[in-house]
């Protein structure tokens, strides 16, 4: 059985339900964080993958309550480590009378943030054992900067045991100091990575890239087996290298159309959704064509659904169609 690891930040929820005026604020208690996203879409369709979250999480009942739910959600929780003195990240999404969503984060000593410090060698024989380590931007932002060697001497010690390393660029401001700090971290992780799966959204933010064809020439000097650049229902393009039994060493390049969804719920989770089916569909040995083409129809499901993390029973549903 294949084995996929997200490395990453799952935080506690919570969800306006009632009306915007009245005080106290209705809320739903739910978890949701970008890898743990892409691990829910991933064992959703592909269920004979070991799919398993590497983060920390503390003793406490929510974070007792997130483990029942990922195992819930077949995401396993093997590699999930326990701090004696953290809990986990909180998160809160609040609606205004006009519609308008606004996201508050408690999220800055969250155990997630020290998983680097309670790594131990019976972990790492653990991750080696994997045929993919999947983490974003977010997961990179997280890691307390004293930590992050300790990250990137894990993730030489995962490629060198033969580990593909996927990174999703995932750029998120507020989670860091300043840019210089997150290009940083973001050449080192284009340096490591396999796979590469950035939205255009990410990299113009960050570098002013504005196209597919500036995306591919930024990433084109790194040594990325399959860079697969997403831009909403403009398409995506994905640049393969071929392997070395072929002369030529020029990579292949496939631009592929997306059917746009004409009603937009919610676009939470469209990246994250894309990624988990992407990842699935290439370890089934699926081709890059019926990758997209199935990593594209999940998402455009789940944009046509509030929320992170569509409801099982709808979802399975869809799967079934
Ligand atoms: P990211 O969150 O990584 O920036 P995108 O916004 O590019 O991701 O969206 C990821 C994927 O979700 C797209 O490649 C596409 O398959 C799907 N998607 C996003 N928006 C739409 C849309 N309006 N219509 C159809 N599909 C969409």
């Amino acid at each position: 059985m294949k084995k996929v690891v997200l490395f990453g930040e799952c935080m506690i929820e919570l969800k306006q339900t009632g009306n915007s005026n009245t005080v106290p604020v209705q809320m739903q208690q739910g978890f949701a964080g970008d890898v743990f996203n892409a691990a829910v879409y991933l064992t959703r369709c592909f269920n004979d993958i070991d799919i398993q979250l590497f983060t920390a999480l503390g003793r406490d009942d929510y974070s007792n309550n997130m483990k029942d739910y990922l195992k819930a959600e077949n995401v396993g929780t093997d590699l999930i480590l326990t701090s004696e003195d953290k809990i986990p990240g909180l998160y809160s999404i609040q609606t205004d009378s006009s519609g308008e969503r606004s996201f508050t984060y408690w999220r800055n000593d969250a155990a997630a943030r020290y998983t680097m410090e309670l790594l131990t060698d019976d972990i790492i024989e653990k991750l080696k054992q994997s045929d993919m380590f999947v983490f974003s931007g977010i997961s990179l932002a997280v890691i307390k900067p004293e930590l992050r060697e300790r990250f990137w001497q894990l993730i030489a010690q995962l490629k060198q045991a033969g580990v593909e390393i996927v990174f999703d660029p995932n750029y998120r401001p507020r989670l860091w100091a300043d840019t210089t700090e997150t290009k940083t971290q973001y050449e080192l992780a284009l340096q490591a990575s396999d796979y590469v799966l950035p939205g255009i959204e990410d990299f113009e933010v960050l570098y002013g890239l504005s196209t597919f064809e500036d995306v591919a020439d930024f990433c084109k000097p790194y040594n990325i087996q399959e860079l697969v650049i997403k831009d909403g229902p403009n398409g995506v393009l994905i640049i393969q290298q071929q392997s070395s039994e072929k002369n030529d060493n020029q990579p292949t390049q496939q631009f592929i159309n997306i059917e746009p969804v004409k009603t937009v719920i919610d676009t939470t989770s469209a990246g994250d959704s894309f990624n988990g089916v992407y990842l699935g569909a290439r370890l089934s040995d699926l081709t890059v064509e019926q990758a997209v083409s199935k990593a594209a129809k999940t998402a455009g499901f789940v944009i046509q659904h509030p929320g992170a993390i569509v409801e099982k029973s709808i979802f399975h549903q869809f799967t079934k169609t």
